[in-house]
């Protein structure tokens, strides 16, 4: 079986240790592409690099909502976040525009309205989300979209946009929100978190298999709390989508794979 993680960030810290040996694993299971996400400046060109080094790794540019927000945010809420310079949003996006040969989708970009000093921003947000569609549309690249809290919003500017290919990374919205993703013909991708979370099993059983990918968001959402999660792990998410559909995993991993090929035209 063939696997492919559509959303991982080994640009990481966490990895900084064993990388070569995190991408051995992962080949050794059967993963053959990772699509690494960026998600400011700093780790678009690291996403880059990687991609340079590991012919395994494609590359996603992005802007995460709260890393375009860094200027505005309240320095006793920054504390909370990572170490992020702030930094002119429509450069980062014509960097990306001049590495459009260099990667296979935007992203992760969207919406977070987790706390409500990141709400005051929304505005500003929208604005930037709003950007980085227009961007993924000119370019033809599918958008990969991250939304904490924020689905509905995230969901009615994407379809204001008609955007076509769109991939929801660990989308956390309600059954009718989930539905109506699959109505516009978009993607959902599932991390192996399923295995604990009965929220995915639930998206899964909704999501008709043509419309699902897998992804890890490695190093978070791993399967066992408390650990590291890694590309090797995308077959325990293969696994479950076999238990709920009640089809063989070849078939899961096969149709999987041949969506994500046709939407990132790998
Ligand atoms: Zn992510």
């Amino acid at each position: 079986m063939k696997f492919i993680d559509i959303h991982a960030h080994l640009e990481s810290s966490q990895f900084k240790r064993d990388l070569k040996k995190i991408i051995e694993q992962a080949k050794k299971v059967g993963v053959v592409t990772i699509i690494n996400s960026g998600v400011n400046p700093e780790t678009n060109r690291e996403t880059l690099k990687l991609s340079k080094e590991y012919s395994i790794i494609k590359c996603s540019f992005g802007i995460y909502p709260i890393d375009a927000i860094v200027k505005e945010i309240e320095s006793s809420e920054k504390d909370f976040l990572r170490k992020i310079k702030p930094f002119d949003v429509d450069e980062e996006l014509n960097w990306i525009e001049e590495h459009k040969n260099d990667c296979v989708a935007i992203g992760e970009v969207g919406l977070d309205y987790n706390s409500p000093e990141f709400t005051k921003h929304k505005e500003k947000q929208i604005k930037v989300f709003e950007k980085a569609i227009t961007l993924a549309k000119k370019i033809n690249k599918p958008l990969i979209i991250h939304s904490r809290k924020a689905e509905l919003d995230a969901i009615t500017i994407l379809e204001k946009h008609q955007c076509k290919k769109v991939v929801m990374h660990c989308f956390s919205g309600k059954k009718s929100l989930i539905k109506r993703c699959v109505e516009n013909g978009w993607f959902l991708s599932v991390p192996p978190v399923i295995t604990r979370l009965e929220h995915f099993k639930m998206l899964v059983e909704i999501v008709p298999l043509k419309q699902l990918l897998t992804e890890t968001d490695a190093p978070y959402l791993s399967p066992v709390a408390g650990t590291r999660n890694e590309p090797a792990n995308i077959p325990i998410t293969i696994k479950e989508i076999a238990k709920i559909k009640n089809i063989d995993e070849e078939k899961i991993a096969e149709q999987i794979f041949s969506n994500t090929k046709d939407l990132f035209n790998l």
